[in-house]
């Protein structure tokens, strides 16, 4: 199909199906139930709306108070909240432990280049405010504080209605409810006690035991080497410091073999390339979204998207949307006007993946080439 007629269907396909929503929704609203089956018109399908974010780590108490935002870090999502809301589930990862005081701290052979992650426990709920309804703990910061720590992240997840998944043997799947649906979700890295994204056989009877019991399917993973020098997805296992990181072509491509809908990478703290596989889209990397403090913002490391997918009911991909934000050390994530992190994306999907059929456009919209 030639780009021009690929667009224009892609336009086509969109207006019918905002068209469609509107008469859906006249519809429904007009007309008594009997009327409604007597018009026999088709009704279209109902889209799902999905956004995915990269690494969160709000502030950091250890080693030092200083380490946290101002006013309780009731400011740092203030500028994008409304955007994270506006979806039916909203997802990120949490690259940290949320835990008041104590837990063993990671060892380090130098506290003050020691990057061990710990925020209070009343950050989650700027979590909630935001809309999260879903994160990841299978990262190399959750750990940070040991087992204590990871027990009251997981209470703190548990008591705030967030679901959360990543950890082999103990919180391998999460399962919710949202828009009359049901979601699963499951997590990975190639981090200790995390489900691990090298060993693809068990990805695969993760994701499809998820997959079984569910209508749409998140896959998360945390993988592939870091920083500006590592933003193309290299098809093959990625080293970074001597560990492997994992190939994360080989397993986004398995778990959507598997049953996976919506995959969502991070890790690198820089974006990555966009796929779409199978109708399933991945995103290789969302990068640092909301990352206060001890973290690297400079050049390609402080733009990152806000990914919204829109799929139907079988999680389909059927068109997405990219916000661009940029952080600074003295604030959380704002709208880029400059538009960085869509323009990155783009470059990097047409270099890495020239014939996925996807079109991203400069004012974020994405959508399928082919139908
Ligand atoms: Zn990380």
């Amino acid at each position: 199909m030639s780009k021009l007629s690929s667009l224009f269907s892609s336009l086509i396909f969109l207006l019918l199906t905002i068209c469609a929503c509107e008469a859906q929704t006249t519809e429904t609203t007009t007309l008594p139930q009997e009327e409604k089956v007597k018009t026999n018109a088709p009704v279209q399908p109902r889209l799902y709306t999905v956004i995915g974010v990269g690494d969160m780590m709000l502030g950091t108490n250890y080693p030092s108070k200083n380490h946290l935002p101002p006013n309780g870090g009731a400011d740092l999502l203030s500028d994008v909240n409304h955007i994270l809301q506006d979806a039916d589930v909203t997802f990120g990862n949490l690259e940290g432990t949320i835990l008041d005081k104590g837990g063993t701290a990671k060892r380090c052979q130098n506290p003050n280049l020691c990057y061990a992650f710990r925020s209070p426990e009343s950050y989650i709920q700027h979590f909630v405010n935001a809309g999260f309804d879903v994160v990841s703990i299978a990262n190399n910061h959750t750990g940070d504080f040991g087992p204590s720590g990871r027990k009251k992240t997981k209470e703190v997840l548990r008591n705030s209605g967030i679901a959360f998944a990543g950890l082999a043997g103990t919180d391998e799947v999460a399962f919710f409810e949202r828009a009359g649906k049901r979601w699963g979700f499951c997590a990975f890295a190639p981090n200790s006690g995390t489900c691990d994204i090298r060993q693809l056989s068990y990805a695969r009877s993760i994701v499809e035991r998820v997959a079984a019991e569910s209508d749409i399917v998140i896959v998360s993973f945390h993988g592939g080497a870091e920083g500006a020098k590592n933003q193309r997805v290299t098809k093959a296992t990625e080293k970074y410091y001597g560990e492997n990181r994992g190939n994360v072509h080989a397993f986004a491509h398995t778990v959507i073999d598997a049953g996976a809908d919506i995959v969502f990478g991070h890790g690198p703290h820089v974006t990555r390339a966009m796929e779409l596989y199978n109708d399933r889209i991945i995103a290789y990397s969302l990068g640092n979204f909301c990352t206060y403090g001890r973290f690297n913002l400079r050049g390609a490391a402080g733009i990152a998207p806000i990914l919204k997918v829109h799929v139907d009911d079988r999680g389909r991909f059927v068109y997405g949307q990219l916000t661009p934000i940029y952080q600074q050390k003295t604030h959380g994530p704002k709208v880029d006007p400059q538009n960085r992190a869509i323009r990155k994306i783009k470059e990097l999907t047409k270099q890495d993946f020239p014939n996925t059929p996807l079109e991203i456009y400069e004012d974020g919209t994405i959508f399928k080439t082919e139908f």
